[in-house]
């Protein structure tokens, strides 16, 4: 119940505008959030990359409401690329076709992720097109298609939801077409029509398609085993030992601020793992998301709130 409820008002603008102009708003969002501006997501990245964690940085926003703010937010990206570059930070680029004017014109939208892929092609730094809500799947996969025929496996990849009915199929067909994929469970509230509404089935899912996923690392796909979850993360390894799959073949993600030690843990024995690292100003869908994940993050909060 209160993961829906928290799922709806990610939505809602009087709840956003609530929770972004409250203190405790900004304190629960400090803890998944790198900082408001590049040069915080920078320094964050550093510290992670001295701990051995590459990262993906996302600069926040998504549904963008104008033709100039889908141009404004490719001009940030190719901005990220450029300091990535700069610093020589072992990174790369996440981003959302909606904050590239996928709600508003697929062709503004396709456009700006090809002069977002020249510049990382200049670069030589990989950028994953992150998947939304089932009204965006074709349309991302359609795209993220598109520009894999144009700039190849090495510059661009996607994201598939194992949380979705349809994801085995798209798993096939997108490692046939040698796409690179980030499996995660997902994070929208979804018809049952579309998406398995029980945990058992979520993560029984997740097993079968990591599973695919780490057989096409044979092919230097490197697969994304995007989770905090242990059991998907031990049914990964065994699964690549049973492929005698070498660690740098794959790697495990996870995101800011979540399972700090696990993190670590898997560094240390040897893994490939990289952070997504969320920056920005437009940090409320995101938090509203991660609350959702793990309602008992909310309490923990409102605790510390009635503690003071
Ligand atoms: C790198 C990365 C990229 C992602 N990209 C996308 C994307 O493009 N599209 C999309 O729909 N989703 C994306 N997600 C989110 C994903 O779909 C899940 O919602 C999220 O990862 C939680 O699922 P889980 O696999 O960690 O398993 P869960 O079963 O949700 O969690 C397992 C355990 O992890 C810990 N945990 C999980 N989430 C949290 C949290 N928020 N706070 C504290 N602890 C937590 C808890 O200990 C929990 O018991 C991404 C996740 C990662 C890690």
């Amino acid at each position: 119940m209160l993961k829906r409820l928290l799922l709806a008002l990610s939505d809602s603008t009087w709840a956003r505008r609530a929770v972004t102009h409250s203190p405790l708003g900004r304190r629960m969002a400090r803890r998944f959030v790198a900082g408001e501006t590049l040069d915080e997501a920078v320094a964050a990245i550093r510290a992670l990359n001295i701990q051995r964690l590459a990262a993906t940085v996302d600069h926040l926003g998504e549904h963008v409401h104008s033709p100039a703010d889908a141009i404004r937010a490719a001009d940030g990206a190719l901005a990220i690329l450029d300091r990535i570059a700069a610093e020589r930070l072992d990174a790369n680029l996440s981003i959302k076709l909606t904050q590239l004017g996928l709600d508003l014109d697929e062709s503004l939208c396709l456009e700006q992720m090809r002069r977002i892929l020249t510049r990382a092609g200049e670069r030589r730094i990989f950028v994953r097109i992150d998947m939304e809500s089932s009204r965006y799947t074709d349309r991302t996969l359609a795209i993220c298609r598109t520009l894999h025929r144009e700039f190849g496996p090495d510059r661009v990849g996607v994201v598939i939801q194992a949380y979705l009915r349809r994801s085995e199929q798209d798993v096939r067909q997108l490692l046939a077409e040698r796409i690179r994929l980030r499996l995660c469970k997902g994070a929208y509230h979804e018809p049952p029509a579309l998406a398995y509404p029980g945990k058992k089935d979520v993560n029984d899912n997740y097993i079968r398609l990591s599973g695919q996923l780490l057989e096409s690392a044979a092919q230097g796909l490197c697969p994304a085993i995007a989770t905090h979850d242990e059991r998907m993360i031990a049914a990964a390894i065994d699964c690549a030992n049973r492929l005698s799959l070498p660690a740098d073949r794959f790697e495990f993600q996870m995101l800011y601020g979540v399972r700090r030690s696990l993190q670590r843990r898997l560094v240390a024995d040897g893994y490939r793992v990289r952070i997504y690292v969320p920056y920005g100003t437009e940090w409320y869908p995101y938090l509203m998301r991660r609350l959702a994940e793990r309602p008992s993050n909310l309490w923990f909060f409102l605790r510390q709130l009635f503690q003071r």
